[in-house]
């Protein structure tokens, strides 16, 4: 077993202090807490700081920012984003980008756009065989605010429509990729997208590459030619990497002298995933935040 950090969620504390969640959603993107919820919770249970990942947007930064100085834990900035790499799915985590480089902006504009013509393509396949429609995703409370749409707002509607009991179930069935209804979102190259990243001062980590989901993890190859492009750390501990898929790469990213982080992924209700489930220490993170243009 890969270590996991100990807490008590009964006692709501950490064993260990100065540990770092990296990798988290808000409503912003597909998650179902608010930025300040996220911040406000990860100081509940005891973490050091957080980043603010949600998938192709910075819009969340701001109010993630202010509640971490409230709450008084650090934060650091970051995206997820949605890549392409030898035809395989790459989620690319990018910490501490200048939020005004316009180049990135408007990949993440192309990638955000590309999103919502998607759910509206899926909205009409699922049409189908359930009664759905685009308003049925806009009821959401706070979906205003959502800049990056994504199928856990598609589960969301199956959900309130009664057809499944929650995003999880709706994700294994209505929501596959090898079901009638699944539509692929447009992606940058994964190369394209390290390059970027760090054209905007930001410091690239390839996420969950052991998913249990996908069909094989990220091969050691790709990771080796994608660090020669510029990829800056493997995000190795993650509630969803496969042990045995992710010890070849934890081998391999530690060779290349990349930097190896642990987070949670956590979206909130809507998955599993626990805040503070998986962290990195602070050695990482400090070194991490001295890397980028925008550390805070
Ligand atoms: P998409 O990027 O739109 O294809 O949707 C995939 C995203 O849904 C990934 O980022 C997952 O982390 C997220 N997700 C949220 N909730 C769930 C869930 N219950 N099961 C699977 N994926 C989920
Ligand atoms: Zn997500
Ligand atoms: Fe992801
Ligand atoms: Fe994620």
């Amino acid at each position: 077993m890969l270590p996991k950090l100990c807490h008590d969620w009964a006692m709501g504390t950490f064993f260990e202090p100065h540990r770092y969640d990296l990798h988290t959603h808000s409503t912003i993107s597909d998650g179902t807490t608010s930025p300040s919820e996220i911040v406000q919770e990860a100081a509940r249970i005891g973490l050091a700081g957080i980043s603010l990942t949600d998938h192709d947007t910075t819009d969340g930064w701001a109010e993630a920012r202010e509640a971490s100085a409230a709450a008084q834990i650090e934060f650091l900035p970051g995206i997820e984003i949605t890549t392409t790499h030898e035809m395989r799915s790459i989620h690319l985590l990018a910490y501490g980008p200048n939020e005004a480089y316009e180049p990135l902006q408007d990949k993440l504009d192309y990638l955000r756009g590309a999103r919502k013509k998607r759910a509206a393509e899926m909205i009409q396949r699922l049409r189908k065989d359930f009664h759905l429609n685009w308003d049925d995703l806009i009821v959401q409370a706070d979906i205003n605010r959502v800049q990056s749409l994504g199928r856990p707002h598609l589960a969301d509607a199956l959900v309130r429509g009664g057809f499944f009991r929650d995003r999880s179930h709706a994700f294994e069935d209505a929501l596959s990729p090898s079901g009638p209804y699944y539509v692929p979102t447009a992606t940058l190259s994964t190369v394209e997208a390290i390059t970027l990243v760090r054209a905007a001062g930001g410091f690239p980590v390839l996420a969950h590459p052991a998913a249990f989901r996908m069909r094989r993890p990220v091969a050691v190859e790709a990771i080796e030619d994608l660090a020669t492009v510029g990829l800056g750390g493997v995000e190795i501990y993650h509630p969803e990497n496969r042990d045995d898929w992710i010890t070849p790469i934890k081998e391999r990213a530690e060779a290349l002298g990349l930097v190896v982080t642990g987070s949670s992924d956590f979206h909130g209700e809507g998955k599993p995933n626990r805040l503070g489930e998986y962290t990195t220490p602070e050695e990482v993170f400090t070194d991490i935040r001295g890397r980028v243009a925008t550390p805070n």
